[in-house]
């Protein structure tokens, strides 16, 4: 074996961070565990991943839940396109494949929601086949190792980094290879700060013999960030409020939220009352308070959202069909984003 690839799985050996989904070769579970960890820290996306077991312990039974039902146990996770793919490829599973995963790298990546990075992950840890994982902890790593300049997020230089990774792994321990590979980005060449002291391939490590490390890895591209202003109304009606179903693409897919208009810039109170005629058919006497304003930051998107209070004396007609009526008892039925949530729970 090689000197590099020993050092590392002796460190593995005795380093490895006890995982529920490392404890398994039980595709569902791996499939699950990868898909929840996408975007996801691994102490938050735990309470997930037991949650969703508890709840759906085959892949038929996830497959036979209602959507609302899976995006209530994912609420907090945020990215819920992640959890929409997951029923949709759950669905595949159950009736193309009589509830069986598929064993195939070539199969399990035409999944929705599933990459070269969750397809290889897969093959690898359920079925000990030979497909590196190059998830961000492991382009750092192979990154500092071999002190590659090339951008890490351009598409092409990807294979550099697979004829790299292809090379060590050398068909051998897949599984126990990936999991170390990604152990070691994620615990010893950490972004900031790497514990270069204790690392067990530091004499190998051209950016350490380089003194380039905190330039490792490369990156171009800057995230483009637009800015949304939403305006979301806690409507209250005879003890209750209102909540509405997210019905287009885009953030909050199918989610609830509070009523909402979009503007292009912040709005004044005295203003209110004429977008809520246009929009709502609103014409009532209402009481109009400016309740909070907060600054939400997603990876594309930050929203500048505000919160209006309105007490109504009249039932509101909404044009949007999916509007439910509820309570501060029991909108917790409702699968709503954090935002509105974190708004909520301070009533
Ligand atoms: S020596 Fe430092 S930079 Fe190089 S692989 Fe080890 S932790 Fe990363």
């Amino acid at each position: 074996m090689n000197q590099i690839v020993l050092g590392i799985f002796n460190w593995y050996h005795k380093n490895a961070r006890n995982l529920p989904w490392r404890a398994t070769n039980d595709p569902y579970k791996i499939w699950l565990s990868e898909i929840i960890l996408q975007q996801t820290q691994i102490i938050q996306g735990l309470n997930y991943y037991e949650k969703f077991l508890e709840n759906f312990s085959s892949v038929n039974k996830l497959a036979k839940a209602d959507e609302d039902q899976i995006l209530k146990l994912w609420q907090g996770l945020g990215y819920y396109s992640r959890a929409r793919n997951l029923h949709k490829a759950a669905k595949i599973v159950s009736t193309q494949y009589n509830g069986s995963f598929p064993t195939t790298y070539s199969e399990i990546i035409k999944l929705p929601g599933v990459g070269e990075y969750t397809a290889s992950a897969i093959a690898s840890f359920a079925f000990e086949q030979a497909y590196p994982v190059l998830d961000g902890n492991v382009f750092r790593f192979i990154a500092r190792l071999y002190d590659i300049d090339l951008p890490i997020d351009e598409q092409k230089n990807r294979k550099v980094f697979m004829v790299l990774l292809n090379e060590l792994m050398q068909n051998q321990q897949p599984s126990t290879f990936n999991n170390a590979m990604m152990e070691m980005g994620a615990i010893i060449c950490k972004p900031q700060n790497p514990l270069c002291n204790v690392c067990p391939v530091q004499t190998f490590c051209e950016a350490y013999k380089n003194n380039t490390i905190a330039i490792r890895p490369v990156k171009n591209k800057k995230v483009k960030v637009s800015i949304r202003h939403l305006n979301f109304f806690f409507i209250e009606y005879n003890g209750g409020f209102y909540l509405e179903q997210r019905i287009g693409k885009g953030i909050w897919q199918n989610l609830f939220q509070l009523p909402l208009i979009e503007t292009k810039s912040v709005i004044k109170t005295p203003d209110i009352s004429e977008y809520l005629k246009a929009l709502y058919n609103y014409n009532i006497k209402s009481v109009i308070e400016h309740h909070q304003s907060v600054r939400h930051l997603l990876t594309h998107q930050t929203i500048e959202a505000q919160f209006w209070r309105i007490k109504v004396d009249q039932k509101p007609l909404f044009a949007n069909q999916n509007t439910v009526f509820t309570n501060l008892s029991n909108y917790k039925n409702f699968a709503v984003p954090k935002l509105i949530e974190n708004y909520l729970l301070l009533l």
